[in-house]
């Protein structure tokens, strides 16, 4: 369903001024590092000053969508929020975040009021869950996937939990074959399993479904973009924690000493990828997958 701006032109002139006003007011909590237009309608800007992870821009004639991977106070969301009005040409913004997680407790706000917000039905049981009453309302929700028109672009959003996060989303510039996919992948880093929720099946489906779109670019949450070789890489690393700890659990006393070996194991077969302590909670989910199945 796309979103028209059906409340009429006064009302969305009066949002994007107050979006204007608002962003150009806002304190300077560190400059964000400027915004790279990485194909016609899409820009990101990446970590630093006013975001602690990539930060998608989407600006259509008509409206505006934002991507936010989280940010760590709300005053850095206002600093964002000044630079990416410098960007805008529609009347309306919207706002959706990759996932939710305790750390990333600030977002919303910090944006403007008028922001219109767009989350999962999942993503709020994450918020409900882990932070109750931190964020606002969402002022549209969807369970499977939802399509924006910005005007002259449209954006897909995807529901990929539980993944990463159980309510983390993907967005998708058809047009534009380009694709954020949040911390469902990662730029040579250990997948995390932030959630209790990570299911490794959940997560494959996903990637899977991602792959499917054909993205040309994929922005994760940290780090720089790739290709659809970083959907490749996640479901690999995913597949491979999945029939090492099937091949091991037998033979292994506790989920520590099955964590140990493959910890291991897996450095020596991803010299180049950090966050290795990570690596304890994808030999976790598929132990915990295993004896699900049992
Ligand atoms: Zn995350």
């Amino acid at each position: 369903m796309p979103f028209r701006c059906g409340a009429g032109l006064q009302a969305c002139q009066t949002s994007v001024l107050a979006w204007l006003v608002l962003a150009a007011a806002a304190a300077a909590a560190g400059q964000p590092a400027p915004p790279t237009r990485i194909s016609p309608h899409v820009y990101v800007i990446p970590p630093g000053g006013g975001a602690s992870a990539n930060v998608g821009v989407i600006v259509g004639d008509r409206a505006t969508l934002i991507i936010d991977g989280g940010r760590s106070s709300a005053a850095e969301g206002r600093a964002l929020a000044r630079t990416i009005a410098s960007l805008a040409r529609g009347t309306d913004v919207f706002l959706v975040s990759t996932e939710f997680q305790r750390a990333e407790s600030a977002q919303p706000e910090g944006f403007p009021g008028s922001v219109k917000v767009v989350r999962t039905r999942a993503q709020q049981q994450d918020v409900d869950e882990f932070a109750p009453g931190t964020l606002r309302a969402a002022d549209v929700y969807f369970t499977s996937d939802y399509t924006l028109d910005l005007g002259g672009v449209e954006v897909q959003l995807l529901a990929l939990g539980p993944a990463h996060t159980r309510g983390s989303i993907g967005v998708f510039v058809a047009g534009e074959r380009v694709l954020f996919a949040g911390g469902v992948v990662t730029d040579r880093a250990f997948l995390s399993y932030a959630s209790p929720y990570a299911r490794p099946p959940a997560w494959l489906a996903s990637l899977e479904r991602l792959e499917r779109l054909r993205p040309l670019r994929v922005i994760p949450r940290r780090g720089g973009s790739g290709t659809a070789s970083m959907l490749e890489a996640a479901g690999a690393y995913i597949e491979t924690v999945q029939a090492r700890v099937a091949e091991l659990s037998p033979s292994f006393e506790s989920v520590d000493a099955l964590v140990a070996q493959l910890t291991n194991e897996l450095v020596e077969a991803y010299p180049d990828w950090s966050d290795r302590a990570e690596i304890a909670g994808a030999v976790t989910a598929a132990y915990a997958e295993l004896r699900e199945r049992d």
